[in-house]
């Protein structure tokens, strides 16, 4: 199943108990606007290469429209939109005055230089720096893509343009970038895992974590849940599983990807290292969070995992399938347009210290990010208690009310 479709399920099992008509949830699901574009760009050999970007505007009813930009070969029109829905879902579901969208690049950055994704990067802005803006779509970083690359990206829309860091979020500190923005996708898995063991009675230090993906927001997730005492067993990335049954010194791991060219655990050696596909089946875990690419968790799969929760960091990684197995199995999943909504919520922070030309403190955006991640998980839990359907469901329904709302305010649908 492709991702859009995947992601069309899960909102038609939302959109059914909001009594929404057949027309008006194809036109919430459509995108507004979609673009492909050619980027092309020479090699440091002096070679051309040309790559494939994407921009999909999936919808502003409640604001302009925000998403990251993923450079992975796996890059294409369809995950692009489903992704760009998630967006929207998302932005709505932690009520940030935002739309939805996603971009990307279908190429793999770790086979070119650092000054060649720099020009593919001013490439790309050069296709579609009329289609974004800070008044209307804000990029961020995703898969492939750091503040670097926010960086070059400001730097080349503004050629165009003028001054106006608010284009884009995700920006390195000191160049206008709000403090924590990096941590935050990995800090918000992390303090809503501590919810969800808490609401179901589990203590922390008996609580054995497993994540699957060890950059941004696994790195992150890692640190928060290792401090907060909860055993981590388990990380896994290209390169392997590593795990240690009394739990993992998260601090060695981090210390270890520092040094590592690509950030991989590849050598991490204070640990048993087993297959990349084991730590999905790994027999004594409590916590299951995939952190890396979607679709991981399949009806191929799902028999064989263990948790007891699964923390969706990564977006999509559940198949609709596997996730009703997971439902009437009684597993508790937290889903992504929830659990990695971090990011975008510091994003949103940034956006407005840039506008207002203010910095707040490291420990402002901590707890302004707790706050709202709470209070739009008080809001999940309970409405999925009332309504007796899963988180997903229950999260699905509260974005699509909250988008359906603003468009019918505004007389758009
Ligand atoms: N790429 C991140 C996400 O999927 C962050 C988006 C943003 O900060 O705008 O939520």
């Amino acid at each position: 199943m492709k991702a859009f479709e995947a992601t069309r399920l899960f909102f038609n099992s939302a959109a059914e108990l909001l009594d929404l008509d057949e027309s008006l949830r194809e036109s919430m699901l459509m995108p507004q606007r979609e673009i492909q574009v050619q980027v092309s760009m020479r090699r440091d050999d002096g070679s051309l290469a040309n790559f494939v970007g994407f921009r999909v505007q999936h919808d502003s009813s409640r604001g302009p429209m925000k998403g990251g930009l993923r450079y992975h070969p796996e890059v294409d029109l369809d995950e692009t939109r489903s992704l760009a829905s998630l967006m929207t879902w998302k932005t709505a579901v932690v009520n940030l005055p935002y739309g939805g969208a996603k971009g990307g690049i279908g190429v793999d950055p770790r086979s070119l230089s650092l000054p060649e994704v720099e020009r593919l990067t001013r490439a790309f802005v050069d296709q579609i720096h009329d289609i974004v803006g800070p008044d209307t779509d804000i990029p961020a970083p995703d898969m492939g893509t750091d503040h670097r690359v926010m960086a070059w990206f400001r730097n080349q829309w503004e050629k165009y343009h003028g001054f106006n860091p608010a284009v884009i979020t995700g920006k390195p500190v000191e160049e206008y970038g709000a403090k924590g923005r990096e941590e935050a996708t990995g800090r918000g898995v992390g303090s809503l895992t501590v919810k969800v063991a808490k609401r179901l009675g589990m203590k922390a230090e008996k609580t054995r974590v497993a994540i699957q993906g060890f950059g941004n927001v696994g790195s992150h997730a890692a640190k928060f849940l290792s401090e907060a005492q909860f055993p981590v067993i388990a990380v896994s990335d290209t390169t392997g599983t590593y795990y240690r049954e009394e739990g993992l010194d998260i601090n060695a791991v981090l210390h270890h990807t520092l040094r590592h060219s690509y950030g991989l655990l590849e050598g991490f050696a204070e640990c048993e290292v087993l297959p990349v596909d084991a730590l999905l089946s790994l027999p004594d875990v409590d916590v299951l969070i995939p952190a890396a690419v979607g679709g991981v968790i399949t009806e191929r799969n799902v028999d064989n995992i263990s948790a007891k929760a699964i923390i969706e960091g990564a977006n999509g990684p559940v198949h609709p399938m596997a996730d009703h197995a997971l439902h009437e199995r009684g597993v508790t999943v937290l889903p992504d347009i929830l659990a990695n909504a971090g990011g975008v919520t510091v994003s949103y922070f940034e956006w407005v210290q840039n506008r207002q030309h203010y910095r707040w403190t490291l420990d402002r955006v901590r707890q302004e990010l707790d706050r709202t991640l709470s209070e739009a998980f008080e809001h999940v839990w309970q409405t999925a208690q009332e309504k007796n359907v899963s988180l997903r469901t229950a999260a699905y329904m509260i974005g699509i009310a909250r988008v359906r709302r603003a468009s019918e305010l505004a007389g758009m649908r």
